[in-house]
């Protein structure tokens, strides 16, 4: 008997593990490396991870459209940027956790880990009422849309607004977003499908910019005038448009690249409408002193008043990550995509 349950032991421990790159390429960089975990540091905490959101940024940097961010001559990436789990071990300066507690964090790279030893102010407390599924699905990409429509650009509540890739993971966050805010949004999306989704979750109207020129029909839609902010995150194939669904002094707040670069931009094609341009990054409102208690308590709050339908339909186990970037890469998820640990 007691062999038998030492051998039980033996065969349920496993350890730490991470998915890896060595350089920046397609899906088939990402290799599985176990690891031996260190001990934390004074202000570090180590989380078990249970789920793993993922993002384009994640897609950006294996890709190597971002800066390759490995300072040693090891070129070794974990990339990652959020996750939610429960707190393992705790350094000895950790006041805000403790061992036991279920926590989500946010930082570029070093998500995808069975694993992941965090300094405590990139990390914060998950109500009961949001699975791990749901945390991972909703903090990153909930957390953008919050600095989008209150930080980046602050929504009054009489604007037009123009949010590109309607039926993605923060696409359809922020169209339930700004319906709550009163907003009557115009989406765009790549197949009907994924336009019928998008009505499903707030915007007023959506447009298949796959089949049709959206510049026309944001025009025909507002006569003529054009809408007072358009979040594009798509890039090369929309930003010429964008530009041109702008009322005069519209803002033009673009925040990704899914389609690629736009490099066309000159400084004298804001003079066509007074335009007001901006390129922001969640990263930078993070580390602002109380910022990120605030916006996830402003966003727990919204879940748990049902104003948000979380849709997290594709996951993976976290060993076919590969597999899963494939299908964001090629346009073929909606809403949120995580990873089970
Ligand atoms: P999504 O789930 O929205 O996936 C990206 C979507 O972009 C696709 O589903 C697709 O929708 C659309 N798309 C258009 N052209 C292409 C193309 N050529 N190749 C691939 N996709 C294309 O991703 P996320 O929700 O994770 O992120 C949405 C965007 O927001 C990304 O660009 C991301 O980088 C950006 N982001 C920026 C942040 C910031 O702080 N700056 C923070 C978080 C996200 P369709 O088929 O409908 O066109």
């Amino acid at each position: 008997m007691v062999v038998c349950r030492i051998m039980m032991n033996y065969s349920n421990f496993s350890m730490p593990y991470c998915i890896q790159a060595s350089k920046p390429g397609d899906s088939s960089v990402l290799i599985k490396k176990e690891f031996v975990l260190e001990i934390p540091k004074a202000n570090e905490i180590v989380i078990k991870n249970e789920r793993i959101g993922i993002n384009f940024i994640d897609i950006y940097i294996r890709k190597g459209i971002y800066p390759w961010p490995v300072e040693s001559n090891n070129m070794n990436l974990v990339l990652g940027s959020e996750g939610a789990g429960v707190i393992e071990k705790i350094g000895s300066e950790v006041t805000k956790f403790k061992i036991g507690d279920r926590v989500a964090f946010l930082k570029t790279n070093g998500a995808y880990t069975s694993h992941r030893t965090i300094e405590q102010e990139l990390v914060v407390h998950i109500p009961d009422f949001i699975s791990f599924d749901k945390a991972a699905a909703v903090m990153l990409k909930g957390l953008t849309v919050k600095y989008l429509l209150n930080d980046s650009y602050k929504i009054k509540g009489h604007e037009t607004v123009l949010f590109h890739a309607s039926a993605g993971g923060v696409g359809l966050i922020a169209g339930q977003w700004l319906k709550s805010l009163g907003i009557k949004t115009i989406g765009t999306a790549g197949t009907d499908e994924k336009c019928s989704l998008a009505k499903q979750h707030g915007y007023e109207h959506v447009i298949n910019y796959n089949k049709e020129d959206f510049q026309k029909v944001v025009m025909d839609l507002t006569n003529g005038e054009g809408v007072d902010v358009v979040f594009d995150s798509v890039g090369q194939t929309t930003m010429s448009g964008s530009f041109g669904c702008l009322k005069k002094h519209g803002t033009l707040i673009s925040f990704g690249q899914s389609s690629g670069v736009y490099t066309d931009l000159k400084i004298s094609d804001l003079q066509a409408g007074s335009f007001f341009l901006s390129r922001p990054t969640l990263f930078h409102f993070i580390p602002i002193p109380g910022w990120l208690d605030n916006a996830t308590a402003i966003l727990f709050k919204m879940i748990k008043e049902n104003k948000m339908d979380i849709q997290y339909n594709n996951t993976y186990d976290l060993e076919n990550l590969g597999q899963a970037h494939d299908e964001i890469e090629n346009r073929r998820t909606t809403g949120s995509v995580i990873l089970k640990v």
